[in-house]
């Protein structure tokens, strides 16, 4: 079963076994409530995103998924309406850019 909410909206093909995470509301308020808990304030420098979270380039907010994310997935930011592309940045961190 996939969420529909989800902001991964794609993957690279392969079978590939996925942590999965709980997610809570962090009191992120700028989208609808349905989709609230897919995303959270960043907290700037230091502020370590876990396996199913990466920073959106263009409004720096933490998209969160309710798996882990790869390098490949595609996400979609829904505050800043990005389609983001994940990639290996630096030191193995996931990072995404903007998908055109
Ligand atoms: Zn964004």
């Amino acid at each position: 079963m996939t969420d529909a909410a989800d902001p991964a909206i794609g993957a690279p093909a392969g079978k590939d076994e996925r942590r999965r995470y709980i997610l809570e509301e962090t009191g992120f308020d700028e989208v609808p409530k349905k989709y609230r808990k897919f995303y959270r304030k960043w907290q700037g420098e230091g502020d370590d995103l876990a396996p199913n979270e990466v920073l959106c380039p263009v409004c720096k907010v933490v998209i969160r998924s309710s798996r882990e994310l790869r390098p490949g997935d595609r996400v979609y930011c829904m505050p800043c309406m990005s389609r983001l592309i994940v990639i290996e940045g630096e030191a193995g961190r996931l990072e995404a850019r903007v998908d055109y």
